[in-house]
């Protein structure tokens, strides 16, 4: 099968990059819900745990219970609340503080203008109330950016709205509240970082989706896709390669099969447009479930080396192509 190569520097670089900007490590969250964006749960867990990280976010308890060792708090965005000692669970509506397990650390999501999940800023004293009286532990309020990755002044307004909630939730006497809202897009864009933790995905991975004028932080691509050789033929001119024959020899050439399809989760894309490889073959014909075809006798390929070059492609974003790689891919740390 193919194999993800972790660059362990490059993810250090971006993690020491987005320290610079919040001043510290200690307020750095790692976000690694989805299999860490496809770079694979347990190794970027340990990884940045040896970097100082202390803080982490996942989607689901059974991502949490595979990392718990190596943090101090897990923030899990998306799950049935329980209480735990290390693990924060987010508030999503009033229903789910009716519906959480008495003692829980709770974080309030506030919905400052995205529309998705949290509780509406005119619910904001109801679910402080309810939160008291259902005994659970309020441990941090925050709020998510919609448009942090686009040039306009969305991002000011929502964060002023956040400003707003902040002086809301001390007015009504909690303290030991962490407030956070930034994403990667929001940090790497800020100026005067002044909150107690970031909540950082792709930056950490190595892309920054901004526009240009933005794009001060240089960030280093971490992980890598390889294919392996399966077979090499030499098809003479005119001989059409994989299903419907897309692909037709302009005159003799050696081919290879590599063990990488669109059931490891790579795009099968469009075969008239073929995706250009990191070491600049285009795949010849169509993408089968598990092989690819290229123009080359190596016995290992590398096929991306920066998932946004292959978002750009693929017309989608670098979270997309990354997370898309199955979890079954075997990952090697270098
Ligand atoms: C996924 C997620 C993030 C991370 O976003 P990036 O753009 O990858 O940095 C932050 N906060 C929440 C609530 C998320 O769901």
């Amino acid at each position: 099968m193919a194999i993800i190569k972790i660059n362990k520097q490059n993810f250090y670089h971006n993690l020491n990059q987005i320290a610079l900007k919040t001043g510290s490590v200690d307020k750095i969250a790692i976000v690694l819900k989805d299999n860490a964006y496809g770079h694979g749960l347990e190794y970027m867990a340990k990884l940045a745990s040896e970097f100082g990280i202390k803080h982490a976010v996942v989607r689901k308890i059974s991502e949490a219970e595979q990392i718990t060792s190596f943090f101090d708090t897990i923030l899990v965005l998306g799950d049935t609340i329980t209480q735990h000692d290390k693990y924060f669970f987010a508030i999503n509506s009033l229903d789910d503080i009716s519906r959480a397990q008495k003692g829980a650390k709770v974080e309030l999501k506030v919905d400052t203008g995205m529309h998705r999940n949290g509780i509406a800023l005119d619910e904001l004293e109801e679910a402080l109330r309810s939160i008291k009286e259902q005994g659970l532990d309020l441990v941090g309020v925050m709020t998510h950016f919609r448009s942090a990755d686009e040039l306009s002044s969305e991002l000011f307004w929502q964060q002023k709205r956040f400003e707003g909630v902040k002086k809301h939730v001390k007015n009504a006497g909690f303290t030991n509240v962490r407030f956070h809202s930034c994403n990667s897009a929001a940090i790497l864009r800020m100026k005067h970082f002044n909150e107690d933790l970031v909540r950082v995905g792709i930056g950490a991975y190595g892309y920054d989706e901004l526009p240009l004028p933005f794009d001060e932080v240089l960030l280093k691509p971490v992980l890598a896709l390889y294919a392996k050789k399966i077979a090499t033929r030499v098809l003479k001119k005119g001989e059409r390669v994989g299903y419907g024959g897309d692909f037709t020899a302009p005159k003799e050439m050696t081919v290879s099969t590599y063990d990488l399809g669109y059931g490891d989760g790579w795009r099968r894309g469009d075969s008239t447009r073929p995706f250009i490889t990191a070491e600049n073959l285009p795949i010849l014909g169509r993408v089968s479930m598990d092989f690819i075809t290229l123009e080359s006798d190596k016995e290992e390929v590398c096929v991306m080396n920066d998932a946004q070059n292959a978002a750009k492609q693929f017309g989608t974003i670098s979270y997309e192509v990354t997370t898309a790689l199955s979890a079954a891919i075997a990952k090697e740390v270098n």
